[in-house]
């Protein structure tokens, strides 16, 4: 059992951490026995555990006469240092240990000018010092996210690896429940952002200009620089020819196939997020949105396909556009997707990824059970710096399914613009992480992205196979969100050490 010594503040952090590094834990209480003794506030003084980790960006009482220096925060993480290094987002201690025997440094936690950790064992037990807030900064990164530049690194997880680590090392029997289901080692949801699914619908508007110049000259381009295959680039110019015909309403629409992602999936259920109205840049919210984000379609042109999707055993989510900053529409967005789809609709990835600092609460008061927003427009990895499923600081029901993995991040020429072995790199790097610490590898592909002139369906194909080779549960989002559920709702009885 682990006793948690924490302010107002932390202690609600803490509930939150400890159902991500699912194990016994509870409050601190004076006069009882624990294993394990996290001390986040500096004040504790003498406490007996046989594992006790005191974290602190200032100088704490345990520190005596050590030469502490309280470093303050940079603007995009600074950098620990170690085997497996990770950003510290919040104010952090330099403790200065040259030419002393003792107390030693943590090895996975030094610092420029000096150690942000030691280590003092005597007698049976352990005594870790850590200079850095771990509740603040598990709330930042639960709030905030992490800045692109460190979206490769599972932080959270590395925070709750390290205390894991040292329990282990200090002799310290624990239960833990894995963040995978039995048989599993993580899980991967299958999501699709519903954003173009009709060529026809936008006649010669931005998006169709668009297509038509990334079909033709971007072609050539992409295939000169290895992106793009040459049969795909005739293709492309194939569909750019045929346009006319399509915008004319006679050719076959080469963007309305999307239904043809279930074949790819073979029977797993996978999530589209689709838009409810057409022509709603989402400029609701104060800052407006430039009116080329609307989409040229509502769910209500798709109603075929949303039928059809649903035959097939997928679920439909809202794609939202003003839900993120205002209940009323939420829940006019939700009623009409509800009323195309004859389907509850519990699910939410907001357009181009529009998040405020209320929007959790909004989407919370509005019913929605998840949203799947938490994630980059530009690359991908950890943008909570955990591929689990969490509850937003504060928040009631709502849970927040992190996005890991988007093919626009991926592919665009403003975004990461890889190549086709580039990203696979990436995303083995990403599935790595998630494989060693357990969590939700959701994926998003875009609806058009089969078709003309992207042609990123293999890709797709191949990494449904390999997130299942590499032992993961491949389904929904919502499916994928209640076994998180389920995992919180776990009887802390079947806890106990
Ligand atoms: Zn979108």
């Amino acid at each position: 059992m682990i006793g948690v010594i924490a302010d107002a503040a932390g202690v609600q952090v803490a509930a939150e951490f400890f159902e991500l590094f699912k194990t016994s834990w509870e409050n601190y209480r004076e006069g009882s026995a624990y294993d394990v003794v996290l001390d986040t506030t500096g004040h504790g003084g003498d406490l007996k555990a046989r594992l006790v980790v005191r974290y602190g960006s200032r100088r704490i009482l345990a520190d005596r006469d050590l030469p502490v220096q309280s470093q303050p925060p940079e603007q995009n993480g600074s950098m620990l240092v170690g085997a497996d290094p990770f950003p510290l987002y919040g104010p952090y201690a330099v403790i200065d240990l040259a030419g002393r025997q003792e107390p030693e440094a943590v090895p996975l936690a030094a610092a420029e000018g000096g150690a942000i950790g030691y280590v003092v064992r005597k007698g049976g037990s352990t005594e870790v010092r850590l200079g850095y807030e771990l509740f603040g900064e598990i709330r930042t990164l639960l709030s905030t996210g992490q800045p692109a530049e460190w979206a490769a690194i599972p932080t959270l997880e590395l925070h709750i690896d390290l205390l894991r680590r040292w329990m282990a090392a200090s002799g310290v029997e624990f239960n833990e429940v894995r963040s995978a289901p039995a048989g599993y080692r993580f899980i991967a949801a299958l999501t699709h952002d519903v954003d173009h699914p009709s060529l026809r619908l936008h006649g010669l508007d931005r998006t169709a200009a668009g297509f038509l110049g990334r079909a033709t000259v971007g072609s050539v381009q992409r295939w000169a620089t290895g992106r793009l295959k040459f049969s795909q680039m005739l293709r492309n110019w194939g569909a750019a020819l045929c346009w006319p015909t399509v915008a004319m309403g006679w050719g076959r629409d080469i963007w309305r196939g999307f239904v043809n992602y279930t074949d790819m999936e073979s029977g797993r259920p996978s999530t589209f997020f689709v838009i409810p109205f057409a022509g709603r840049p989402g400029a609701l919210c104060g800052a407006a949105a430039p009116f080329y984000r609307a989409s040229g379609y509502g769910v209500a042109d798709i109603e075929v396909e949303v039928r059809e999707l649903r035959e097939r055993g997928c679920e439909i989510g809202l794609h939202g556009l003003d839900a993120w900053c205002d209940v009323k529409a939420a829940e006019q967005e939700r009623t009409e997707v509800e009323r195309v789809a004859t389907a509850e609709i519990n699910g939410v990835r907001m357009h181009w990824l529009y998040f405020g600092p209320d929007s959790t609460a909004l989407l919370d008061e509005a019913g929605f059970d998840y949203d799947s927003t938490v994630g980059y427009n530009g690359t991908v990895g950890f943008r909570a710096g955990t591929a689990q499923v969490y509850r937003p600081l504060g928040g009631r029901r709502l849970l927040e399914l992190p996005l890991i993995v988007m093919d626009t991040a991926l592919f665009y020429p403003s975004h990461l613009n890889l190549t086709v072995a580039e990203a696979w790199k990436r995303v083995e790097t990403v599935v790595a992480q998630v494989v060693r610490f357990g969590g939700c590898v959701t994926v998003n592909w875009h609806d058009r992205s089969l078709a003309p002139e992207r042609q990123w369906g293999d890709f797709y194909g191949e990494l449904v196979r390999y997130l299942e080779a590499q032992g993961g549960w491949v389904t929904s989002a919502g499916e994928a969100v209640e076994w998180f559920r389920r995992r919180r709702d776990n009887d802390k009885s079947d806890l106990k050490n």
